[in-house]
């Protein structure tokens, strides 16, 4: 279905970019196997796909004045839907980059941004520690002022593609707040280890900051000051987890549609026994409305990062996650129901089913796992009713 079906026009040719970046990849090289990481044929196809244009503003050679959050909805629901390395890379493209281009140094925005748009850098973001997960306050590394330059000490885990990216923002304690550092990878004192091998394969890795010394230039914004960076990279990328959610659920669910068409029970195509078109029917219904809402949260995104208007971005960033929690929530049950209609066919390893089953778990636990969404959505929700201003109106702590 192109995107301008429903109702956002100016995007059908970046799906269908993204689209044939995917079906350049033969359908073995689409998806790791168990214990393997990103493979030289993805990375080359994505450096190469011009996707990456997507992932910074114009000025640095960028498609739009902006990043999209739009366009990287669209982008990662297609990426997703043939090939999660891809959608991984992109997605970190944007994530890794998004606070330098907010509030980066001028000179480190024009050495690392054309870089990155080009794809001939790859970006990573190391907030998370084996102490800090949802609770990123809980973060140890410190970042400390030394002569004109920043020391940096600590220790990150679970940092998606660490062990390819040439760039890394760092999250870290200084001067009583936290405050982000754009590392390059080769910097002396920056090590990666490997990390552990996840259900769904996907290339996590330690960055181990052993005195790690960069110019005070390479802080991103003011001392101390990086959450408000933080949020606003999660305004324009958490929704698109719900793309990339929605890009999942529809492999799913073309893969059940599929079986349950081709195959016959009791003289009857699958899909007109009555239950197994519950499965099918439910699911389908299921990912309409994710992508809706993904869309709208993409939108609304948008819409507020133009106008450059606080409120409305963190009114949006709510939004987001709304969408983020229901589309990989949503995306979770639609990969069991398929699996279910499939019968044994959908429990063989390295079918597509199969593949998609493990790719569908992480979706519920990274950037921002449901249950601590559930608390911002429900302070949102409160905050919405005309007496917000009432006793009750703070929500759940
Ligand atoms: C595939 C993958 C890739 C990742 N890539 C990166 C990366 O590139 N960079 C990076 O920095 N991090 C990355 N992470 C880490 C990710 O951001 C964290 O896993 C996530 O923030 C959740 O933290 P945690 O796993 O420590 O869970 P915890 O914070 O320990 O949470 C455990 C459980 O408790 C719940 N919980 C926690 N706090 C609350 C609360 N206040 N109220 C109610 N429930 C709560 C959670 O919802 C969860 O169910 C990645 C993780 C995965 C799985």
């Amino acid at each position: 279905m192109r995107v301008s079906e429903y109702g956002l026009d100016g995007y059908d040719d970046i799906q269908a970019q993204a689209r044939a970046v995917v079906e350049s990849l033969a359908p073995r090289d689409r998806e790791p196997r168990a214990g393997e990481g990103l493979t030289d044929t993805q990375v080359k196809a994505f450096r190469a796909s011009g996707l990456s244009r997507h992932a910074v503003p114009g000025r640095f050679g960028g498609i739009t004045e902006t990043v999209d959050p739009v366009a990287v909805c669209v982008i990662r629901e297609e990426l997703m839907y043939g090939s999660s390395p891809l959608d991984a890379m992109f997605a970190l493209q944007g994530i890794g980059s998004y606070a330098l281009t907010l509030g980066g140094d001028p000179e480190l925005q024009r050495y690392w941004l054309p870089r990155i748009a080009s794809g001939e850098a790859l970006a990573a973001m190391a907030l998370t520690e084996p102490g800090a997960g949802s609770d990123l306050k809980a973060a140890t590394t410190t970042i400390r002022v030394e002569g004109d330059e920043l020391r940096i000490d600590g220790l990150k885990s679970f940092i998606s593609h660490a062990e390819v990216a040439d760039v890394i923002t760092v999250f870290g304690k200084e001067e009583g707040g936290w405050s982000l550092v754009a590392v390059p990878a080769d910097t002396p004192g920056l090590s990666i280890r490997p990390g552990p091998s996840l259900i769904a394969p996907h290339d996590v890795a330690d960055v181990v900051l052993d005195g790690v010394r960069v110019p005070v230039s390479h802080r991103i914004g003011a001392p101390g000051k990086a959450f408000d960076l933080v949020l606003a990279t999660l305004t324009v990328f958490r929704a698109s987890v719900a793309g990339s959610a929605v890009g999942l659920a529809q492999a799913a669910l073309d893969e059940a549609v599929r079986h349950c068409r081709d195959r016959e029970q009791f003289g009857r195509p699958l899909y007109k026994l009555g239950p197994v078109a519950g499965l099918l029917a439910d699911s389908g219904s299921d990912v309409e409305m994710s992508r809706l809402l993904a869309y709208r949260a993409a939108t609304r995104a948008r819409e507020a990062a133009e106008s450059g208007d606080g409120a409305r971005a963190a009114e949006s960033l709510d939004y987001s996650s709304m969408a983020k929690l229901a589309a990989t929530e949503a995306a979770c049950r639609v990969v069991d129901r398929c699996v279910q209609a499939m019968g044994r066919f959908g429990l063989v390893a390295d079918s597509r089913i199969g593949q998609i089953y493990l790719l569908q778990r992480p979706l519920r636990i990274y950037e921002g796992a449901s249950e601590v969404l559930r608390l911002g959505v429900a302070r949102y929700l409160t905050a919405q009713l005309p007496d917000a201003s009432g006793p009750d109106a703070s929500g759940p702590d």
